[in-house]
């Protein structure tokens, strides 16, 4: 039998750590790190996420600071908001919420933010940083993944990877840090024959397609190690991942459940970028 493996738990840990780096801060009497967030207008989920992110922040002790903008607001607008933040020596991280609403293009916004503040890895001089194995900000999905791997136990060296999924979001980036671990990577996608026998040489195998429960023990090379990142809701109302966990749990050496799964992680990694920013810009 597999291992579950929690990344609520892993998260839980990390941001304790992370708590008591802060708290130290605070007992000398410094500037706290400090994420400011920006968001347009009024779509339930993205309140939904900064609320959570605010409230991530509280409990580790970062600072934040939300922008909230009309739904109406201008490109000028936003743009003049990020500037602000950019300009803002107290300010470590910048994280503008999507997504945006029609009209404005979220490509031309995200580059506006300083690359040196951009937390959330999207700014397209972090993502070249990430290509070219510089040091940056990389995306905190991604980060979270390896995270999780780490804890598990498993090297990415000289193993076989497949990834599921291409999107500049999640897929891609995964395989560009498996692949700076040493890993040998292969990146699956709509148009990939053979999914199942493919994944099936796969040591390590990662899943972000957005399809629920697609991934069945068909897929599994036995011992491998799953991170299923896909969030889908069901028609009754539940969150499922893209793998089945339970038929795969004998097979693997671990997995991912969903909800508990990558999805903390993603917040934490959020925190962890602001910190490294905040321990950087105080250097
Ligand atoms: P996305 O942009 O829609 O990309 C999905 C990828 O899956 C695409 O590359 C697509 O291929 C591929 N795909 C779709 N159906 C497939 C199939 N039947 N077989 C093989 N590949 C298939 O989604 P995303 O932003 O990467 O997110 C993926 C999943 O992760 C979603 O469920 C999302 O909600 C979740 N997610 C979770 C977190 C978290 O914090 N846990 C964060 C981000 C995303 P093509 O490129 O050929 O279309």
């Amino acid at each position: 039998m597999g291992k579950l493996v929690y990344g609520s738990e892993i998260s839980a840990d990390l941001r304790a750590g992370l708590k008591d780096r802060i708290d130290g801060l605070k007992a000398e009497g410094k500037r706290l790190p400090c994420l400011a967030v920006i968001l347009v207008g009024n779509h339930p989920a993205s309140l939904s996420y900064i609320k959570g992110k605010e409230k991530a922040c509280a409990s580790v002790g970062i600072d934040s600071r939300m922008y909230h903008l009309e739904e109406t607001a201008s490109k000028e607008e936003v743009i003049a908001v990020i500037e602000e933040c950019n300009q803002d020596a107290g300010v470590d991280g910048i994280l503008v919420q999507l997504p945006l609403p029609k009209g404005l293009n979220e490509k031309e916004i995200l580059a506006c933010i300083d690359p040196d503040k951009d937390v959330d890895g999207l700014h397209p001089v972090n993502v070249g940083r990430l290509y070219l194995g510089e040091d940056g900000f990389r995306p905190c999905t991604p980060l979270g993944v390896m995270e999780i791997l780490q804890r598990m136990g498993c090297d990415p060296d000289r193993k076989r990877a497949v990834v599921i999924g291409r999107s500049s979001l999640v897929g891609a980036p995964v395989a560009r840090l498996l692949q700076d671990k040493g890993a040998t990577v292969t990146i699956a996608h709509s148009h990939t024959r053979n999914l199942p026998e493919l994944c099936r040489e796969a040591d390590i195998l990662i899943v972000a397609i957005g399809r629920p429960k697609l991934v069945g023990p068909e897929y599994i090379k036995e011992g491998a190690y799953v991170v299923d990142v896909g969030i889908n809701r069901t028609e009754e109302g539940k969150l499922v991942g893209d793998v089945d966990t339970d038929a795969v749990l004998d097979h693997v050496s671990a997995v991912t459940p969903v909800p508990k799964g990558v999805g903390p992680m993603t917040i934490c990694m959020l925190l962890m970028n602001t910190m490294k920013s905040y321990e950087k810009r105080t250097a």
